[in-house]
């Protein structure tokens, strides 16, 4: 090798050193998780889910678990930061110590904007990811399936029906972000595939008549979580955010009516309607009236 190549060999490697820093200084990838109970590994009943229910400390902790799980996962597809938001009654369920993983940021307590259970999105976000939820309210062989709160019979926007998952796919896709994954039933991940089209799934129980449910163990449940977290990650390109255009007319029904919020016209026995081109607005119509 010529002096000549050889110095320009270490110019060209002292350049590409140069701007190795530039490259660790773009942004990592950050995923947003919004966890919730009923949809968890073995939950059957209210009582599972309640504070004061005989097996809340046992739930609770599979909670974590499988939120640990979607963590590790969305760790192996590249993500090195996490902000998960305890989506469940208070919101005080998952407990700070239990999650294992530096780089995750715990959002708990109920909130008083719009986003409830997507507190704390925005677009600095590569992947949204559900776990523990459910379905609407009225699905057929659900476990523990409503919307929101035990007084909604149904919520739609632009005449599209929204289970939870549904509206918060909206909220997500209102900053760009794609639901990669989600964890319930086997009820809410059908219901979550046919709206949101192919995303990653994993039926971690099914109804199989009255209360009873046939499901996977916590362990196998949290294994399957990981893997498929990490595929829906890896796959975040191929997926679109859930849109729609506006302006946003929801119609909610309520066993309950609440007041009117401002805007909001009462078209039926608890049956509510409100448009704007805000789709925040429209939520805050919904939790206004729910
Ligand atoms: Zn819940």
């Amino acid at each position: 090798m010529s002096k000549l190549i050889a110095t320009s060999i270490a110019l060209c490697l002292a350049v590409i050193g140069a701007y190795a820093p530039l490259r660790a200084q773009q942004a990592a990838l950050k995923v947003f998780i919004s966890v919730d109970m009923e949809g968890l590994a073995g939950v059957v009943a209210g009582t599972d889910v309640s504070p004061t229910g005989r097996d809340y400390a046992h739930f609770r902790a599979i909670m974590a678990a499988e939120t640990n799980a979607a963590i590790d996962g969305a760790f192996a597809a590249g993500a090195r930061e996490f902000v998960v938001r305890d989506s469940h009654g208070d919101k005080t369920n998952l407990l700070p110590g239990d999650l294992n993983r530096t780089g995750v940021v715990l959002i708990r307590g109920a909130s008083t904007g719009p986003k409830n259970m997507m507190e704390g999105i925005d677009a600095s976000f590569g992947a949204a990811i559900f776990i523990g939820y459910h379905a609407k309210a009225g699905t057929p062989n659900a476990i523990l399936e409503h919307t929101s709160n035990g007084n909604v019979i149904d919520f739609s926007i632009n005449g599209v029906s929204l289970p939870e998952g549904g509206y918060n796919a909206l909220v997500a896709g209102l900053y760009g972000v794609p639901v990669v994954f989600a964890a319930g039933d086997r009820a809410l991940t059908d219901q979550l595939k046919s709206l949101l089209g192919p995303i990653e799934t994993v039926a971690v129980k099914e109804e199989i008549g009255g209360d009873a449910s046939r499901g996977l163990s916590p362990r196998d449940a949290q294994a399957l979580i990981g893997a498929g977290v990490e595929r829906g990650v890896r796959n975040r390109a191929q997926l679109k955010p859930f849109k729609m255009a506006g302006p946003f007319t929801m119609v909610l029904k309520v066993r309950q009516e609440k007041p009117l919020y401002k805007g909001a016209e009462r078209t039926g026995a608890g049956e509510f309607k409100f448009t704007s081109p805000d789709l925040l607005d429209v939520l805050n119509a919904f939790n206004a009236m729910k």
